[in-house]
């Protein structure tokens, strides 16, 4: 099958030097992609800015701006079987990017920031690829992941807890919870991340085949 697996944090400037972005390691997309080679699959990994080393067989495309990431999937997606969204997509970016540095002064500096584009959300309804979704929380994270799930119209969402200093962002554990459209849940408990994205992939594989 062929994977289309995003990763990292999307940067959104202000001006040349600075940018809005999330805390973001890209380390879960990078080992969905590497599972999803070692299980044979060709894999397509979209990703923001991050210091890892893509899986050799991998194409790579790197992209900074939620935009270039929404124009990346959108260009991929006729030659996806599964879309697996990984990356820390910002949800906001500023309305105009200056094109100098912003000098710095003593008084209050205000952003106005404008949201950025849906990715899962902006694709097609019917559509013949899977289409998963992380969602990061930090508090009531399966009725959260539930209701995204639900308005991204996703086959299934990987939902963690962000709260917790142990697994989950920038750490090499994650503790998951899976939940699928049919109401199901499955509870991976704490493990690599690497471990984590096998039995995703054994998961994914097994629903493309019943599809
Ligand atoms: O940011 P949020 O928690 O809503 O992300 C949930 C899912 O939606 C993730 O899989 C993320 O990659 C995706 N997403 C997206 N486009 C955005 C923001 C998030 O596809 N603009």
């Amino acid at each position: 099958m062929r994977f289309l697996v995003t990763a990292g944090p999307t940067q959104e400037p202000i001006d040349p030097v600075r940018y809005l972005s999330n805390r973001s390691s890209g380390r879960m997309g990078y080992a969905v992609a590497e599972a999803a080679i070692e299980a044979g699959h060709a894999v397509t990994l979209v990703s923001g800015r991050v210091n890892l080393t893509p899986p050799p067989p991998a194409t790579v495309i790197p992209v900074t701006t939620s935009d270039d990431m929404h124009a990346a999937v959108m260009e991929q997606i006729a030659n996806t079987d599964v879309l697996i969204m990984c990356a820390a997509v910002a949800d906001y970016r500023p309305v105009t990017v200056s094109k100098q540095k912003i000098k710095k002064k003593s008084e209050r500096l205000s952003l106005e920031l404008m949201p950025t584009r849906d990715i899962l959300g902006s694709l097609p309804r019917d559509r013949k690829f899977l289409a998963v979704g992380f969602a990061a929380e930090t508090n009531d994270v399966e009725k959260y992941a539930r209701k995204k799930l639900q308005d991204k119209h996703l086959d299934l969402i990987v939902a963690n807890d962000i709260s917790r200093a142990d697994i989950g962002m920038e750490s090499a554990d994650n503790e998951v919870t899976i939940l699928f459209r049919d109401g199901q849940i499955k509870k991976i408990s704490r493990t690599s991340k690497k471990n984590i994205a096998r039995e995703l992939v054994k998961i994914i594989s097994n629903m493309k085949k019943n599809v």
